[in-house]
């Protein structure tokens, strides 16, 4: 009930009380990446805010400081103070948490990756996968069965257990790509989009790059064509050891929220996560087919039927879904690393291919950075390995 104050005299309740439907608005996207916002109450002279925030699986909100109190309750989810004096301190569903004026944090949502182990022997190769991850300071913890099932109950309940990785997490790769080509762009770079590069030459101290859309003259050249780079080493007399392998990915029709994880299993191809769409989108390398003639690719029926038999291993509900898509696209065959740095004998020319481009881009992407500025490259990613 509304108390009338002398401010509110003479207005009707209409006019005091005000309604805000939340499951009529739009979540608005913040500046931090994954992280969005229905705003219901904000008072522009002191800031007084309340909002429902949504947190994807990983998504960091970076160090900030609450001038004045902060509260928070958590609706689903788990909520982690990553860094600051509060470091550590967690708050799970139903759980509330208030912070007093001025403090500084930096909260996550560390839902993270799950791999999964179907029997003790798949197990015991968790263990020694997550003690190797500890040791290289990542934060790994193996789960047995019934821990397993409290944390993820849509799974199979024949699963043995899991390692658990909070750090781990997805991406959407189409958001994810034109976040990333926004803000190069915003750094100062030039898209010549839709130029097919037809030839590169060194001629005196620069490299002249005949494309579709005309001729860039460059001291440095990056190769960066995926599966196509041995292409593009062969017009400056270099061969890569790069191939392409076809890889087939598949959705379902949309379920309810039940996965938050991104999810593998240890001893077969599987990857799994659950969109915000509500569909699966299920995967883990299993190959489509290549028709050399035309250069195109197509799925192979088999190996969607292989993909998703091992699914639904793991997550039985798949049973009872349609899946509604399937599509395929080459990915980059190396080894197992990527081929990084100036290649030999070529100054100017360098390479950035990688078979684990997205998970690996932004860390590829500062090495190269770093090499095409005249730091040196770890000799593991040097194409002299293969000597
Ligand atoms: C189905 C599927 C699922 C995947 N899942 C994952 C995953 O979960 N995690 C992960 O880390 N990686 C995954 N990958 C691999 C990842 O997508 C690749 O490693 C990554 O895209 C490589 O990025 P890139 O920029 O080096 O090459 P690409 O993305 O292949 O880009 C190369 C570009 O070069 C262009 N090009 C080629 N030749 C020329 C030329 N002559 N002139 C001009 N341009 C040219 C091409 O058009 C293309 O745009 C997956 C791949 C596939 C196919």
């Amino acid at each position: 009930m509304d108390a009338k104050t002398s401010q509110t005299q003479g207005r009707t309740a209409d006019e005091h009380s005000h309604l805000v439907r939340p499951a009529e608005m739009e979540w608005q996207k913040t500046r931090f990446p994954g992280c969005e916002a229905k705003t219901l109450l904000f008072d522009k002279k002191t800031g007084l805010m309340t909002a429902l925030m949504r947190f994807e699986p990983g998504a960091v909100l970076p160090d900030h400081e609450h001038v004045k109190i902060e509260q928070t309750y958590v609706l689903e989810g788990k909520l982690v103070d990553r860094e600051g004096p509060a470091s550590g301190l967690e708050a799970g569903q139903g759980e509330f948490v208030w912070r007093e004026p001025g403090s500084r944090h930096s909260a996550w949502c560390p839902e993270g990756g799950l791999m999964l182990a179907e029997d003790a022997a798949g197990l015991e190769w968790l263990r020694r996968k997550s003690a190797m991850e500890r040791r290289w300071g990542i934060e790994s913890h193996v789960l047995g069965a019934n821990e397993l099932r409290s944390l993820a109950p849509a799974l199979s309940e024949h699963m043995a257990g899991a390692d658990l990785v909070p750090a781990e997490g997805y991406g959407d790769p189409l958001r994810g790509t034109m976040a990333v080509l926004q803000q190069a762009q915003r750094a100062g770079a030039r898209l010549l989009r839709g130029a097919e590069v037809q030839s590169i030459e060194r001629n005196a101290a620069a490299w002249h790059v005949q494309t579709t859309k005309g001729l860039v003259i460059a001291g440095r050249v990056v190769n960066a064509a995926g599966p196509w780079a041995a292409q593009l080493g062969r017009m400056v007399g270099l061969e890569l050891p790069v191939t392409g392998t076809v890889q087939q990915v598949i959705v379902t029709e949309p379920a309810p929220p039940m996965m938050k994880h991104l999810i593998a299993l240890a001893n077969r191809h599987l990857s799994l996560k659950q969109q915000a769409s509500g569909g699966f989108l299920v995967g883990g390398g299993w190959f489509g087919g290549f028709d050399p003639a035309s250069g195109r690719t197509h799925n192979l029926r088999r190996n969607i039927e292989g993909n998703l038999w091992v699914c639904a291993r793991v997550l039985p509900v798949l049973r009872s879904l349609s899946f509604v898509r399937t599509w395929t696209g080459i990915n980059p065959a190396i080894d197992r690393a990527p081929i990084l740095g100036e290649a030999p004998g070529l100054p100017g020319f360098f390479n950035a291919v990688s078979a684990n481009g997205y998970t690996l881009g932004p860390i590829i992407g500062r090495i190269t950075a770093d090499a095409v500025r005249g730091e040196s490259v770890n000799a593991h990613y040097r194409l002299e390995r293969f000597g």
